[in-house]
């Protein structure tokens, strides 16, 4: 093993390749020797293991490579054809050209964002959205924090905090990314007290389970499971009712925040914030970058009494949002205000589009990838928390054979690793691609994707 391991080159011997040399335009030296050191570090370990000495060619290949990936941003765009609108592995809602050119425009140089206009003296973030806020949802008051996550943590710590707050049972959920609600009431100092079964809470267990020590009752939406058959939920109605007879707090978390009416697209109703405002919700909270469209934001809206109180908690300031997501945020809710969101908002633009243009597309991407490709019925998802289970009727491309399994893997992976890159989803190996996710400015990306990728794979 030590001779295989006397088979590696020094570092200098290293620095000497002509490729690692065109490195040192774009890094400092040191940075490249770090790399170097990295890369046989990596190497040594690999032949103790028992694996051969690789060539020179392959570490002088493997360290380029590593200062390739340094030399672009990580995070970078990729082509959505999942399907899935509201993708959080894929960053969530795609923005409104109007929002984008906001948090461009305020990205530049500086801004009023704590700045009083009119008496030249320091102002308040919060103030930017909060009329848009209260206009569109009919609350006293909002407030805008980093996620809905922290919109919920805030929420029971400042108002909750040593106290109880009663759940359903079927409600104490894990929305994923590690998001639970009994682990936020933890760790808020509030005392969870959930009540009913998994399936079936009534509103007299809520009344049951009050004592000298309940802060409030909170609902949450079940956005990614639905539960069937033999069930019954708290409807909001009734929880406010009891708040009000016991002066307690009613709380509800509405996880994706929606402002429309969802079943004008055939879609399940998704709760809106204005019912939840309209039933008596004290404070309402949700994501900025699910429904609504924009970017990641957590907005709590709701009584004046009780968003005071919040904005005057130490988490605030931890949890506070910069000025390109509240002017994205703010342009976003414009388009609510002036009636054209489901013309300008990606998300309800892909959700309002007709099958019949979705077809018309499938078959524009299909026809350069002859016998390889077909189009078919499918489904599209929302995702994101919103809607469970709910699908539109859409048309995919199928790409694939069921008898070759490892075809339809193979062309995902080549798509993936393009400069730029498609995200397919594999169905009984199958490769589905659905329009409705996809800008129709990137169809020539896609079809000349797909004809690489073909090319490559088949050889054809
Ligand atoms: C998505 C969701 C959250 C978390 O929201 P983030 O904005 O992702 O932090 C909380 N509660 C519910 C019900 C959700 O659906």
């Amino acid at each position: 093993m030590t001779n295989k391991l006397r088979q590696l080159p020094s570092v200098d011997r290293l620095l000497a390749e002509e490729k690692l040399k065109e490195l040192e335009s774009s890094f400092p030296h040191d940075l490249i020797v770090s790399l170097a050191r990295e890369s046989l570090a990596c190497y040594r370990t690999s032949i103790s293991q028992g694996k051969d000495p690789p060539s020179m060619a392959e570490i002088v290949d493997n360290i380029y490579c590593q200062g390739q990936a340094l030399s672009s941003v990580s995070l970078r765009p990729l082509i959505n054809a999942t399907g899935v609108i509201l993708h959080t592995n894929l960053g969530r809602a795609p923005l409104s050209e109007e929002a984008i050119a906001a948090m461009n425009n305020v990205s530049r140089g500086y801004n009023n964002l704590e700045f009083d206009m009119e008496s030249g003296e320091r102002g308040s973030r919060h103030t930017h959205i909060e009329s848009l806020l209260c206009r569109l949802t009919g609350a006293e008051e909002g407030l805008v924090v980093n996620n809905n996550a922290s919109a919920v943590l805030l929420g029971l710590s400042a108002l909750a905090k040593r106290k109880e707050v009663i759940v359903s049972r079927g409600q104490a959920v894990e929305i994923g990314g590690g998001f639970r609600i009994p682990d936020v009431m933890r760790q808020s100092g509030a005392k969870l007290i959930e009540v009913g079964t998994t399936n079936c809470t009534y509103i007299q267990d809520f009344e049951q389970a009050i004592t000298p020590k309940t802060a409030a009752l909170l609902r949450v939406h079940t956005s990614n499971f639905k539960v069937l058959g033999y069930t019954h939920t708290v409807v909001l109605e009734e929880m406010a009712a009891l708040g009000k007879a016991k002066n307690l707090l009613v709380l509800d978390d509405l996880g994706s925040g929606c402002l429309l009416d969802t079943a004008r697209f055939g879609l399940d109703p998704e709760p809106t914030i204005q019912q939840s405002i309209e039933t008596g919700a004290d404070l309402a909270f949700f994501s900025g970058d699910k429904l609504l469209g924009g970017p990641q934001a957590g907005i709590i809206v709701g009584k004046k009494v009780y968003i005071d109180k919040l904005k005057k908690h130490p988490l605030v300031r931890a949890m506070r949002i910069d000025k390109t997501r509240i002017a994205g945020l703010s342009a976003t809710l414009l388009h609510y205000l002036k009636g054209e969101a489901i013309l300008k908002i990606p998300v309800w633009q892909m959700i309002s589009l007709p099958v019949a243009e979705i077809e018309r597309r499938a078959h524009i991407w299909a026809a350069p990838s002859g016998s390889m490709a077909r189009v078919i019925n499918g489904e599209s998802l929302i995702g994101g928390g919103s809607l469970p289970g709910d699908t539109l009727p859409t048309c995919l491309l199928a790409i694939g054979d069921s008898k070759k399994p490892a075809l339809a893997h193979k062309i995902a992976r080549h798509l993936r690793l393009q400069k730029n890159p498609i995200i397919g989803r594999i169905s009984e190996n199958i490769l589905l691609l659905d329009p409705r996710t996809v800008s129709p400015g990137d169809d020539e990306a896609v079809i000349m994707g797909l004809q690489k990728a073909i090319e490559s794979i088949t050889g054809a």
